[in-house]
């Protein structure tokens, strides 16, 4: 260790122990020792000093020992003439920099609870941009990326570059190599989360740049409380364990620090307790370089790298394998970017959303019939267009190949939701005949075209399935006309594909799949798909499932032994429980296949419709994303899939597909179809065929005519006559709630 590193790294863990102690005696004499001390919902204490030390802190008085600990690892200060050949006293002075500086931040949370913002978004309006500690919902959505390397790990940035277009492109470089970006320190009054803003770039968790905190302390504090919390949680590791905690982050979380700027006493001190972890630091300007070996996998400390290279080195520093995904567009491409929004004056160009028809369809074909790599577009494209244009779509992506089934077809299908959204200024939601695009005007401006949405599936899908088929061709089409064609063909498939799983029951089968495709937005979200329980986004059925369980062993969708049963008329079963427990990352236990009412299952944002209990009505009302207006339980189908749609259980709502709707398990344990009071006309119009068919069977032809839509009113008040004079079944059941 380079001596003028490490004195400086122990002057300033000195300083900083010193004005950590201060606020602390502060806040002993201000709130007393008993005042409780907390990060934000969170099972982990404060991170850094649980993980390392093992100490539950949870008053202000628990902070005594910690300060005795760092106080006794602080290094003597060191003179000019002192030898200092080891590393070892400045990891030290670093580790008891971290533990004080969590303290101070800790006591920050008691002094200003609203200086940092709750949950994963800024509010950039407000000038409200810092977000503090991330929270254990935070923590499993996005820590979970580093277990599973869609990130292979964070950058922590401090300071900031000397032009906003440097701090743009730096982010943007980090965001393509999937990486976390957490960023925190000035620099000659400049922070980069702030030139991000100044620069107009979307910062939070869900773009992955995530402003942590004005000064050193709370970028450090944080993203090394973050790794910590990681390794614990997803390393199966205890408070205390810190070897095992440390060599995790080293071997498995890809991260290193950014210096830019001015290095001071203090940095130099955090810089130290980052090397604990395994985490070099990569400087801008010319500091002592620390360069042998010994807790980081290469180099220490690498300093004097311009802004512009400072990526490639630290990767190279770190030893990171990075895979990037080489898709042919002028836009930056990754899962990065697939939290992004594209809203209001940003937008350029919408498809489908209810606005206009968006559809997007695979079908196989034969080997002669497709051309690999082919991408076409019919119709208007978007330099057709003025801004805020609204086109209709439709996306038929045609494949051949010796192993392609039709049964994958909806599995590929499934993926274009995904594919598309990882482009940067793109944003695409739903699938089959409810998709959603939104095209960025940033993205036009970089160049973007609509036959890039074709040459974005042809890579990805060669990339991630080329193992199941051999050519692929994608035809975008823009106008009317075509799209009504693609429709029709398209509804035909979706029908086909629905009706196979017609005749097979949930009893006649032992094994139910699971499906979590969905956990990057709905963390906790677990879909268990039964034969007479379909996804809710309406596209995976118990037969796709199946066939994508085929293709991919270890992917999204896993064989479920049903196992006991537990309640044959809720739908619960011992073997999908123990399933979800361990899927929801512990958050459930249990919940019923067939209820609303107690313990539906969970509900994510790509669900086809949401039902809802009526109290008044005594029944059940469901909506499909396509309906714009109000309903009677007092929410639109939006404001229903801001509301239950995050992944959790909600009692009395549940997100269902269509088809399911008439399926014969649909809402059993409350009475089924019979429960149903209201509905939008357009979507009774689309699932007539069947419903009819479900009032047969029921012994109530005319049901269909007895349920209420938006025509007869969306209120339970407008509704309920007409009910009575109809005399809907509902009315004669048992209370809904129970008694
Ligand atoms: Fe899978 Fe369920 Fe998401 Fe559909 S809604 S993709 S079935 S997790
Ligand atoms: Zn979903």
């Amino acid at each position: 260790m380079s001596k003028i590193i490490a004195s400086a790294a122990i002057r300033g863990a000195h300083k900083i122990y010193e004005r950590a102690e201060a606020k602390y005696k502060e806040a002993l004499d201000k709130y007393g020792p008993k005042q409780e001390v907390a990060f934000p919902e969170t099972a982990y204490f404060l991170p850094i000093i649980y993980g390392i030390l093992g100490i539950e802190v949870t008053k202000l008085e628990d902070m005594e020992e910690v300060f005795k600990i760092a106080k006794s690892l602080l290094p003597p200060p060191v003179r000019e003439k002192m030898p200092l050949p080891y590393l070892a006293p400045a990891l030290d002075a670093g580790m008891a920099t971290l533990f004080v500086e969590e303290m101070e931040q800790a006591i920050k949370y008691i002094e200003e609870p609203d200086f940092y913002l709750q949950g994963e978004e800024c509010d950039v309006e407000n000038g409200k941009i810092w977000l503090g500690a991330a929270n254990d919902i935070i923590l499993r959505k996005r820590g979970v990326e580093f277990v599973d390397g869609t990130a292979p790990g964070f950058a922590a940035i401090a300071g900031a570059t000397d032009t906003v277009e440097q701090a743009k492109n730096l982010a943007q470089e980090l965001q393509e190599k999937n990486l976390y970006v957490f960023m925190g320190a000035e620099h000659e009054g400049k922070r980069m989360a702030e030139q991000l803003v100044e620069a107009g770039v979307q910062i939070g968790w869900p773009t992955r740049l995530v402003p942590f905190g004005p000064d050193i302390a709370s970028v450090a504090v944080f993203a090394l409380g973050f790794a910590t919390r990681a390794a614990m949680s997803f390393g199966g590791l205890k408070g205390g364990e810190f070897r095992k905690i440390l060599i995790y982050n080293k071997d498995r979380v890809f991260s290193f620090v950014l210096a830019l700027g001015t290095v001071t006493d203090e940095w130099y001190a955090n810089a130290a307790g980052a090397i604990n972890w395994g985490f070099p630091t990569i400087a801008n300007t010319p500091i002592p370089e620390v360069l042998p070996t010994g807790v980081c996998t290469y180099e220490h400390v690498v300093s004097n790298i311009p802004v512009e290279e400072i990526v490639s080195k630290a990767v190279e520093v770190r030893g990171l394998k990075v895979t990037i995904s080489e898709v042919p567009i002028p836009l930056a491409y990754g899962p990065a970017f697939e939290g992004e929004r594209v809203r209001g004056d940003d937008i350029y160009l919408e498809c489908g959303g209810g606005r206009t028809h968006a559809v997007e369809w695979v079908t196989s074909a034969e080997m002669d019939e497709v051309t690999d790599g082919k991408v076409e577009l019919v119709g208007p494209d978007i330099t057709d267009v003025e801004p805020g244009a609204k086109l209709p779509l439709a996306i038929k992506v045609e494949v051949a190949g010796r192993k392609m089934q039709e049964d994958y077809e909806p599995i590929l299908e499934r993926q274009i939701h995904h594919l598309i959204n990882y482009a940067q200024g793109i944003m695409h939601i739903g699938q089959r005949d409810i998709a959603w695009l939104r095209v960025s005007k940033q993205a036009v401006e970089k160049g973007f075209r609509m036959t890039d949405l074709g040459k974005i599936l042809h890579a990805k899908l060669h990339q991630d399935f080329g193992a199941i088929f051999d050519k692929c061709q994608v035809t975008v089409y823009t106008n009317d006309e075509d799209v009504e064609k693609i429709l029709e063909l398209a509804r035909a498939a979706y029908h086909e594909r629905d009706a196979r799983i017609e005749g097979m029951t949930d009893e006649t089968t032992d094994i139910f799949y699971s499906c979590t495709l969905c956990q990057s937005f709905a963390p906790n979200h677990v879909c268990i798909i039964s034969p007479e329980r379909t996804g809710l986004c309406g596209a995976y059925n118990w037969m796709d499932c199946k066939a994508s369980y085929e293709i991919n062993p270890t992917g999204p969708n896993q064989p479920v032994e049903k196992g006991e049963v537990i309640d044959p008329v809720k739908g619960q079963w011992k073997g999908c429980n123990d399933f979800l427990y361990q899927a929801s990352r512990q958050v459930y236990d249990h919940y019923n296949f067939y209820s609303i009412v107690d313990d539906p299952m969970t509900t994510c944002g790509c669900c086809e419709c949401i039902a809802a209990v009526l109290p008044i009505c005594n029944g059940v009302m469901t909506v499909d994303r396509d309906f714009m207006g109000m309903t009677p339980c007092g929410m639109k189908f939006s404001t229903l899939a801001g509301t239950v749609g995050g992944g959790v259980i909600t009692p009395g709502f549940v997100g269902h597909g269509k088809y399911n709707l008439t399926q014969r398990k649909w809402l059993a344990a409350e009475g089924g179809i019979k429960r149903l009071v209201w509905m939008p006309s357009r979507l009774r119009e689309e699932v007539l065929d069947r419903l009819k068919i479900r009032c047969e069977e029921i012994g109530i032809p005319d049901l269909w005519q007895r349920i209420a839509d938006e025509t007869i009113g969306t209120t339970e008040e407008e509704i309920l006559p007409f009910l009575q004079e109809k005399q809907h079944p509902a009315l004669e059941m048992p209370p809904i709630l129970g008694e």
